[in-house]
């Protein structure tokens, strides 16, 4: 990686910030219900806490407007501090008085959790007078925050920055490198034959995602909610179905490329159609070409199942974002699932998962251990596949 890591840097007696990503689900009574965030950086904060450092921790988490306890990172310290085998310090806020004492006051080997920082609309405006206020409490910025990269906001870009100019090290920590190195990895030197599958609910969303893939894919298998404006790009009728009317032609224009590029597009062949996806009545498989007029596409058929396995049982890397169907309703998780179930057999591919939903979806098909890699930033990863530059790691020391 051409940034400089933690294990590059002399962290002993350092007070170290981490930006972390604890943006974690919960139930309605704050009980976090996925572990996956808390565990990715464990690796980071073990290393730190053997080192001798004081490890300050800042994340986001959801979406507050102002101060909002619903969104309160306490729960976190609780599962961090179990994990950890450390009491984990929490404070109530992210910054101002309190904070400052604290930080002062802790010692190498301790770990303080603060309150979530979008309490303040400043982080996320990346105000450089509040990143400031941390920049001068501490020694060394880490980045694990693999989530949040793709944002510039204050604990993510305005922090490393300022702490740069003032001549502390900011650096990458061990999640952060290895995402980095798996999805460039695959995307920059993949074995060949390098299919993507790409599914989730919009073409609009993945469009960047799509042309990029089309520069370096063999093949493109397509489902999920946006297959039905590529159906309709190819004069389908899709019914009810999830339809883009306004990117048909985007659609076209990427079959078209693909044809040119010589990249083999593969759409279903089958999909599984029900009247009413929260309550439904009926449920049948029909061909492509047969979607009824009434009645919504929400999963690929078995013949596309066994036309997709057919495609990837010979491929060597295979990058997947988006479910193919609305996998979060058992009866329409069919196609997502069994997809999940021939990657993880798939023995000698790189099969790398990226994107919130994916992510999940490959959770609910039992076969997480199967992936080489899941990414643990959904936007992040597609941003990084895209090809944009991604503000948090732009900041950080070059090696
Ligand atoms: P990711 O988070 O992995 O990038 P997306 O957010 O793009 O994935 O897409 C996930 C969503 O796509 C899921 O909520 C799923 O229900 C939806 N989806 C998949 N197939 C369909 C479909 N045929 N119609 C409508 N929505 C769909
Ligand atoms: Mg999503």
């Amino acid at each position: 990686m051409a940034k400089k890591k933690v294990s590059d840097i002399d962290v002993s007696g350092k007070k170290v910030f981490v930006r972390v990503d604890y943006n974690v689900p919960m139930d309605s009574n704050g009980n976090i219900t996925d572990y996956t965030r808390i565990d990715a950086s464990l690796p980071t904060l073990r290393y730190l806490l053997e080192k001798g450092a004081s490890v300050i921790l800042a994340s986001h988490l959801g979406r507050p407007k102002g101060r909002d306890p619903k969104y309160s990172l306490l729960p976190v310290q609780k599962a961090l501090s179990e994990r950890l085998g450390v009491n984990v310090k929490f404070v109530p806020d992210c910054i101002g008085e309190e904070v400052k004492k604290e930080i002062a006051n802790l010692k190498p080997g301790e770990v303080l959790l603060l309150e979530n920082v979008r309490f303040y609309k400043e982080e996320e405006s990346n105000d450089e007078n509040f990143a400031k206020q941390w920049a001068d409490l501490v020694d060394v910025y880490v980045c694990d925050a693999f989530g949040s990269v793709h944002r510039a906001h204050a604990s993510v870009e305005a922090l490393p920055r300022i702490m740069k100019q003032q001549g502390k090290p900011a650096v990458a920590g061990f999640l952060v490198e290895k995402e980095l190195e798996y999805l460039d990895n695959a995307i920059s030197n993949p074995k060949r034959p390098f299919a993507a599958i790409l599914g989730g609910s919009k073409v609009s969303t993945k469009i960047g995602v799509i042309e990029s893939l089309l520069q370096k894919v063999d093949k493109l298998l397509i489902g999920g909610g946006m297959m039905f404006t590529f159906y309709k790009a190819m004069g389908l009728d899709v019914g009810n179905s999830l339809l883009e009317k306004e990117y048909v032609s985007t659609a076209f224009e990427i079959l078209q490329k693909a044809k040119e590029k010589g990249v083999e597009i593969i759409l279903p062949v089958d999909v599984v159609v029900t009247d009413n996806i929260e309550n439904p009545q009926k449920i049948k498989v029909v061909a492509k070409n047969e979607i009824p007029a009434d009645m919504i596409g929400v999963d690929i058929g078995p013949a596309t199942i066994k036309l997709f396995s057919d495609e990837l049982k010979n491929c060597k890397t295979i990058f997947w974002n988006g479910p193919l169907g609305v996998f979060e309703k058992d009866e329409f998780a069919k196609g997502t699932i069994e997809i999940a179930k021939v990657l993880a057999n798939l023995k000698d591919a790189v099969k790398i998962i990226g994107g919130g939903d994916s992510a999940a979806a490959v959770a609910k098909a039992g076969v997480e251990s199967k992936m080489t890699h899941i990414s643990t930033g959904g936007g992040a990863s597609l941003e990084f596949i895209e090809g944009k530059p991604l503000p948090g790691i732009v900041v950080l020391d070059d090696k």
